[in-house]
């Protein structure tokens, strides 16, 4: 491996996406790729032996190696992510806003709606 290259082309690499799960990365890699766009994962490799780190310092990030492609590719994660990945939800219970990682309001319990 060329360390050089290596080390340059990661300068000029853009973070398009950071997924809660490496499923989730895989899915929106899968989909770039298929749209010529190429990209890395970064951190998944993590997982199991993150130590000290806060958590979200060792979920799945999405990588572009084109700079250029930087918004084309944030544009198809936006088209394609579903409201179950993307957004915070309220709870049509206690109006608690709840991250969109949860699946039932840490409040009063009730399941998220679809
Ligand atoms: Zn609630």
């Amino acid at each position: 491996m060329n360390l050089h290259l290596t080390r340059v082309s990661q300068d000029l690499m853009k973070k398009v996406f950071t997924a809660h799960d490496t499923i989730l990365a895989g899915y929106f890699k899968s989909i770039l790729e298929e749209r010529g766009i190429a990209c890395v994962l970064r951190n998944d490799y993590l997982g199991g032996g993150a130590g000290e780190l806060p958590l979200n310092e060792c979920w799945p990030e999405i990588w572009v190696v084109d700079p250029r492609e930087e918004q084309l590719a944030k544009s198809i994660i936006a088209q394609n992510r579903t409201p179950a990945e993307g957004d915070a939800w309220l709870c049509p219970s206690c109006q608690e806003s709840l991250e969109p990682q949860f699946t039932s309001c840490w409040q009063c319990g009730t399941t998220k709606p679809l």
